[in-house]
């Protein structure tokens, strides 16, 4: 065998492996059947702008561990997420916090807030059963209907009734005046981009870009003595037991020679009628500036517009209803057949996986090698 380990995915999942296995001494090659490495961290320069090309991608991270790790790969400016909502043109302050609901309510103080959240979370009796009864009992209708339930119909393309209520803890709800998105002891974006951090991740690894694995497969598996595979774990198996749903989103990218378009990287339209879920404006992630300090006269937009995965279409996200998670279940079986095969990231672990908790699970993953 040439290598001890083909790496199929250049993403975040398979360049830490590729990290680690190689400083441990092993060979390693890393093919992709795209053109750029990064997976879907990938970062496009366009116009000094670092463009995420297959949608935001803000690190944040409570592990100690993780943040020292990664921190030798790329230094991290001081990004602070705090996107905004636009419902039918009223603006709200996110995550859900004293300004949302001094905006919501004309509430000025915690207790009154607080006073106003019981209220409206009586109607929900026992243990919350889905993602609108948990919405509604973290922070009562009012919030649920303006700020959630459109964005999340649009976003998951189906009813806040019908999916996990896990889905919305992942957002804080504070009784202070604090627009942080995340409850993270570090968060930030890398400077020079995420593409540069992930180079840096793969310095030295054999790297053969746009080569499918599934156009030749005994070859590629004949090359190395195991496979890492980071990339739909039911199309690994020829989707022998059906697919796994996912959702896709497709960007509507826009150079526009303004300066500044709407003030904030990041506004989420919360409104059933307007058809994209949110608007990035990319060079808001690096306060406007380019790699060398100077102000950009430009600035590059793109909407996203939420979509059903069908074949031919990028997976983004797993959909973890109980349904798709039975199914995970049973490929995950035969997954554990393949003595010489590791399945890991968001599509191959089929998770809604965090960066930070990628680069945790592709660590612990080698260290059990
Ligand atoms: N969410 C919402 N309104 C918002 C932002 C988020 O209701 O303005 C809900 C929605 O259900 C979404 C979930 O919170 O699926 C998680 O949002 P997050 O921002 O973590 O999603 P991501 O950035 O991964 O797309």
């Amino acid at each position: 065998m040439k290598y001890d380990y083909l790496i199929v995915g250049a993403g975040l999942y398979g360049a830490v492996f590729a990290r680690q296995a190689m400083d441990a001494g092993k060979k390693v090659l890393v093919i992709d059947r795209r053109n750029h490495v990064a997976g879907n961290v990938y970062t496009e320069d366009v116009e000094g702008i670092h463009v995420h090309r297959y949608g935001a991608h803000i690190f944040h991270t409570n592990s100690r561990r993780v943040w020292s790790y990664i921190t030798r790969f790329a230094e991290f400016n001081r990004f602070t997420n705090s996107p905004v909502a636009n419902y039918k043109g009223e603006l709200y302050s996110l995550p859900f916090n004293m300004y949302t609901f001094n905006k919501m309510w004309g509430v000025v103080t915690p207790e009154q807030a607080a006073a106003k959240i019981a209220e409206q979370r009586r109607e929900i009796t026992g243990e919350p059963r889905n993602l609108e009864e948990q919405a509604i009992s973290l922070v009562g209708r009012d919030i649920y209907e303006k700020l959630i339930k459109g964005y999340t119909e649009k976003q998951w393309g189906r009813d806040c009734r019908e999916l996990p209520a896990f889905i919305i803890k992942r957002l804080p709800v504070r009784l202070t005046f604090d627009n942080n998105y995340f409850n993270a002891l570090h968060q930030g974006i890398p400077m020079g981009g995420y593409t540069r951090m992930v180079e840096r991740l793969l310095r030295g690894a054999e790297v053969r870009l746009g080569c499918d694995y599934f156009a030749d497969r005994p070859r590629w598996d004949a090359l190395a003595d195991r496979v890492v595979y980071t990339g739909p774990i039911d199309a690994y198996f020829g989707y022998r037991l059906g697919t796994l749903e996912y959702r896709s989103v497709r960007f509507e990218t826009e150079l526009l020679d303004i300066p500044n378009f709407q003030g904030n990287a990041a506004v989420n339209y919360t409104d059933r009628e307007t058809p994209w879920t949110r608007i990035i404006e990319h060079k808001w992630f690096e306060f406007g500036k380019d790699d060398r300090g100077n102000d950009i006269p430009v600035t590059v937009i793109s909407r996203e517009y939420s979509s059903e995965w069908k074949p031919g279409d990028e997976p983004y996200y797993p959909v973890n209803d109980a349904k798709n998670s039975a199914l995970y279940q049973q490929y995950k079986a035969l997954a554990e057949q393949e003595r010489n095969v590791i399945f890991g990231g968001r599509l191959g672990e089929y998770r809604y996986y965090d960066m930070d908790q990628v680069i945790a699970a592709a660590l612990e993953r080698f260290e059990m090698e």
